[in-house]
C-alpha cells in the first residue's frame, strides 16, 4: 500500500507524471468510488507499471437539469481505495484547472452518441469524449480502463481512440453488481429503501429477457416481455430497453439466420426510479438458428 501523489494543478500533474518510468494505465472516474471502480483499479494495476486515477465531475457531460451539484463526493474514502491499490497519482483538478476557458472545440460523438443514453442526454457523450481526450493528453497513458456498466460510453471511447488515432489501449472490466443484483453506481446513494427495492426490477428484467432470448424468443418478443416487467413496477419509468451491437450500438432486430455464426449483443436498459436515472446491461449471445432448412415445395 502506497499513498498516491494528489495532483490538483497541471504543474503538479506534470511533475508527478514525469517521475513515472514504465507503462501507465489511466482510470477516469467522477469519484464516490465503489467496488465497481475498485475492479477498474485492479485491472489497471495488473496491466501497467503505474496507475493514474482521475477524479473529476465533468460539468460538460451534465445537462443543466441534471445532478451535477448534488453528485456524491467522498474524496478521503476515494484516496484510501486508491492507496490500497497502489495508485501512483490521483489527478483531481478543479473546474478551472480542467477548463481554463469553456472549450470552443470539442469532440463530436457522432451518430452513435445520439442514440439511447445520448437521446435522453443530448450532448452528454460529446462532453464525455472531450474530457476523456483531455485526460489522455494531460496524463499520457499507455492504457485506459473503463467499466462495461457504461457500455455505450466504452464503445464510443474505443471508436474515438480508433478514429482519432489516440494510441491508447482501451481495457474494460465487467459490470459489478451489489449482493442483491443492483448494478453498483454512485447514484444508488440517491435511492430511498423503497426505491432501491423497486430498482431491482432492472437486473430482474435483464436476466428474464436474456433467458427468453436464450429460449428462442425473437428480439421483439423478448423486448415486449422486458417492457411489461418494468411497466408493472410502481415508481419505475422505463426510458429504453434495447438489444444492440456492442461495438456500434446499432439495434439488433433479428437473430442470426441458419448460415450465420453466433452473435454477441448487449441488452441495455435505462429507467427512472423516483428522480434517479439508472442504467444496467447484460451481455447476451444470440445463437444462430440451427434447425435444418425447410424443404422447398415442388
Ligand atoms: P463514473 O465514476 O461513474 O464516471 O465511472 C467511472 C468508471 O467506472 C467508468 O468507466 C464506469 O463504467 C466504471 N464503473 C462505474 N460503475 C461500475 C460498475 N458497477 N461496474 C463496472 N464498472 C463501473
Amino acid at each position: 500500500m502506497t499513498d498516491p501523489i494528489v495532483a490538483r494543478s497541471r504543474a503538479e500533474l506534470d511533475a508527478a507524471r514525469a517521475s513515472l518510468a514504465g507503462t501507465v494505465a489511466l482510470v477516469p472516474t467522477m469519484g464516490a468510488l465503489h467496488e465497481g471502480h475498485h475492479s477498474l483499479l485492479r485491472k489497471a494495476k495488473r496491466n501497467a507499471d503505474h496507475t493514474v486515477v482521475s477524479i473529476f465531475v465533468n460539468p460538460l457531460q451534465f445537462a443543466p437539469t441534471e445532478d451535477l451539484d448534488r453528485y456524491p463526493r467522498s474524496f478521503d474514502d476515494d484516496l484510501r481505495m486508491c492507496a490500497d491499490e497502489d495508485v501512483a497519482i490521483v489527478f483531481a483538478p478543479t473546474n478551472d484547472v480542467m477548463y481554463p476557458s469553456l472549450p470552443a472545440v470539442r469532440v463530436c460523438a457522432g451518430a452513435m452518441g445520439e442514440r439511447f443514453e445520448g437521446a435522453s442526454r443530448p450532448g452528454h457523450f460529446d462532453g464525455v469524449l472531450t474530457v476523456v481526450a483531455k485526460l489522455f493528453a494531460l496524463t499520457r497513458p499507455h492504457k485506459a480502463v473503463f467499466g462495461r456498466k457504461d457500455a455505450q460510453q466504452l464503445a464510443l471511447v474505443r471508436r474515438m481512440v480508433a478514429d482519432l488515432d489516440l494510441g491508447v489501449e482501451v481495457l474494460s472490466v465487467p459490470l459489478v453488481r451489489d449482493r442483491d443484483g443492483l448494478a453498483l453506481s454512485s447514484r444508488n446513494k440517491y435511492l430511498s429503501a423503497e426505491e432501491r427495492e423497486a430498482a431491482l426490477i432492472l437486473p430482474t428484467t435483464l436476466s428474464t429477457t436474456a433467458q427468453a432470448l436464450a429460449d428462442g424468443a425473437s428480439p421483439a418478443q423478448a423486448l415486449t416481455i422486458a417492457r411489461a416487467l418494468i411497466a408493472s413496477t410502481d415508481g419505475v419509468v422505463l426510458d429504453y430497453v434495447a438489444l444492440v451491437d456492442p461495438d456500434t450500438f446499432d439495434v439488433i432486430a433479428d437473430v442470426p439466420g441458419g448460415d450465420d455464426v453466433d452473435r454477441k449483443a448487449i441488452l441495455a436498459v435505462a429507467a427512472r426510479v423516483g428522480t434517479t436515472r439508472l442504467i444496467d446491461n447484460v451481455d447476451v449471445t444470440l445463437r444462430a438458428a440451427t434447425s435444418a432448412p425447410t424443404p422447398r415445395e415442388v
